[in-house]
């Protein structure tokens, strides 16, 4: 039985595919892109999702305007990696748990069947975020039973690797410090990261205006905080999942725990 177990973990290392899903355009940028860089570099396939176009991102533009120029911008910022971006076309600050949104989710998931999985912290700054957290974490746990999505079951639909990303500056709404599993070096990645999130031009000033946030500047420091935790000079964080059924090895830090690919391709 262990032997066989042991056999198919390893088959399933095989299927090298990841999904970042998470609320907003720009997010997976802000939070995972140099992660997600290395993966593309060792050949893995990764598609890019998010829950809304991003149609309250703006203090000017209409909500149809300002959300076609969003899901422009997260479009580019894939194709930067050679990623599929997709869009599940929820309203931004309406993000819920319900039937439809979870079925929803299942059915992206069943498209792609995913071995790693990134998503929002379950504690971040807003609602959004929560709630993207737990759509991810319904998805990656139902996707693959036959009989939850009329979608056609992919080979290697199994629970994949899930991981958490940092909340927004590191810290849950009550200002703890989230404790990362699994540090990943983005030192020699840090640039195209910083050119993926200078996709989402809209949401420079958006974020400067609204937020008082210097976009680029504060995700290349908050990696260089994490990096200082690594002993580097960029990383990114993440918390596994390790609740039951869900594998527990830490594939992530296995893959990318030494700066190994090559620099340059991407
Ligand atoms: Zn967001």
């Amino acid at each position: 039985m262990v032997a066989k177990m042991r056999k198919k973990r390893k088959k399933k290392a095989t299927h090298r595919c990841a999904l970042a899903f998470m609320a907003h355009p720009d997010d997976v940028e802000f939070f995972c892109a140099g992660t997600l860089i290395r993966l593309a570099r060792m050949g893995w396939t990764i598609h890019i999702a998010t829950a809304t176009p991003g149609d309250c991102g703006t203090m000017t533009a209409n909500r149809w305007s300002i959300s076609a120029t969003r899901t422009a911008e997260a479009a580019a910022a894939a194709v930067m990696i050679g990623a599929t971006y997709h869009c599940l076309d929820e309203r931004d600050g309406m993000v819920v748990y319900d039937k439809p949104t979870v079925q929803k989710t299942i059915d992206l998931f069943r498209r792609i069947a995913p071995m790693l999985v990134f998503t929002h912290a379950p504690k971040d700054y807003m609602m959004d975020h929560e709630m993207v957290s737990l759509l991810a974490r319904a998805g990656s746990f139902m996707y693959g039973a036959p009989n939850i999505s009329a979608l056609p079951r992919l080979d290697n639909s199994v629970v994949p690797h899930l991981y958490y990303c940092d909340p927004s500056e590191g810290i849950d709404p009550l200002g703890r410090t989230v404790e990362p599993t699994t540090l990943i070096d983005i030192s020699q990645e840090i640039e195209t990261k910083a050119r993926m999130l200078a996709c989402h031009d809209s949401q420079r000033q958006w974020l400067r205006t609204y937020h008082g946030m210097e976009y680029i500047e504060a995700m290349k420091r908050h990696g260089a905080a994490r990096g200082k935790m690594a002993g580097v000079g960029y990383a990114e964080a993440f918390v596994q999942h390790r609740g039951h059924a869900y594998p527990h090895d830490d594939l992530l830090g296995e893959l990318l725990g030494k700066q190994q690919d090559t620099p340059g391709k991407i």
